[in-house]
């Protein structure tokens, strides 16, 4: 039997896996759409990659650290679904709710709008707002 050294369904959803859909963008490949690394950064909260998503944070409103593991609840991700995506040269916009829980408490929805800047050929995250909804 094969070990289970992947993640099946991949964090973001994708019944692809893991090591088909974020993983090789977590291990360092270049993500070709904003679409996919917004996937991606979904699946970095997922599992605590705070390096990941900084990196893929643009300079200009990147952070200097998000301290993931230190959060208290911590949250626990049910699931992402993305509504739209846009990309219009260097700029994209990924739409997209997710689905969260801190410690026992109830699900909630995060709406959010992202925007994406395409800078040296690498897709970064901008920033984002929150949609009434
Ligand atoms: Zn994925």
């Amino acid at each position: 039997m094969q070990a289970i050294d992947t993640l099946t369904p991949c964090p973001c959803g994708n019944v692809a896996g893991y090591a088909r859909c974020c993983g090789p963008f977590h291990d360092g490949a270049v993500a070709p759409t904003a679409e996919m690394l917004m996937r991606s950064r979904y699946s970095a909260y997922v599992l605590k990659r705070e390096d990941y998503l900084l990196a893929t944070w643009h300079p200009s409103t990147r952070p200097a650290h998000l301290k993931l593991a230190a959060q208290q609840p911590a949250p626990t991700w049910l699931g992402l679904d993305v509504k739209y995506h846009e990309e219009d040269g260097e700029h994209a916009t990924v739409e997209f709710v997710a689905r969260l829980r801190y410690g026992g408490g109830k699900a909630q929805r995060m709406h959010e709008i992202s925007r994406f800047v395409r800078d040296g050929g690498c897709w970064y995250y901008l920033d984002g707002r929150f949609p009434e909804s």
